[in-house]
């Protein structure tokens, strides 16, 4: 498993600010990060995986060692599939350490060569949350502070009328 590259996974319905601080920040550190969109055929979510992911593109076109794919099943199983060493997480807010320590210690009994790799939110993404996005556009509401400025109209739209 290569330390070199790390895998940011989500559900990125739609990326947010907090996450593209998340993605910017990591990309400084890895050589190479992956921004991997689970499938989940239980929750059809509001975005297209289409949408999820060119919305990404768009977010991070000045990010060269930054790509994007999509998965589903086990992320571990993932990370072994493109050979990837590190899981890079955000952190928010004290509510979010427990489902993620649960999460790091379960994918490091499944493949202990895996690391989890936490950045802690900056302050003014803290209450950021996709499903916050999506409540403030669904209800007209300006979201240009919470979401990168290139999918702004995209994600206003989506929910007008
Ligand atoms: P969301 O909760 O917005 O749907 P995901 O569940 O796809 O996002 O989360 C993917 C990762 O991004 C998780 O590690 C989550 O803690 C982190 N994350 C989400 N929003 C933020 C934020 N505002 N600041 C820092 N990290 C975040």
């Amino acid at each position: 498993m290569n330390p070199e590259t790390c895998v940011y996974a989500g559900s990125f319905d739609p990326i947010t600010s907090g996450h593209l601080d998340i993605i910017r920040r990591g990309a400084a550190i890895f050589p190479k990060l992956i921004v991997a969109v689970l499938r989940n055929p239980s929750k059809k979510g509001c975005f297209t995986m289409e949408e999820r992911l060119s919305m990404l593109q768009r977010s991070c076109a000045d990010l060269p060692n930054v790509s994007f794919d999509s998965f589903d099943g086990l992320l571990v199983d993932y990370m072994r599939k493109v050979d990837a060493g590190v899981i890079l997480r955000g952190l928010r807010a004290v509510s979010d350490f427990e489902s993620e320590f649960q999460m790091a210690q379960l994918n490091r009994q499944l493949n202990p060569q895996v690391e989890t790799f936490f950045l802690m939110t900056s302050p003014e993404h803290a209450y950021l949350s996709s499903s916050a996005v999506r409540e403030i556009a669904m209800f007209g509401g300006d979201i240009s502070c919470f979401v990168p400025s290139p999918i702004v109209e995209e994600v206003t739209q989506k929910f007008r009328k």
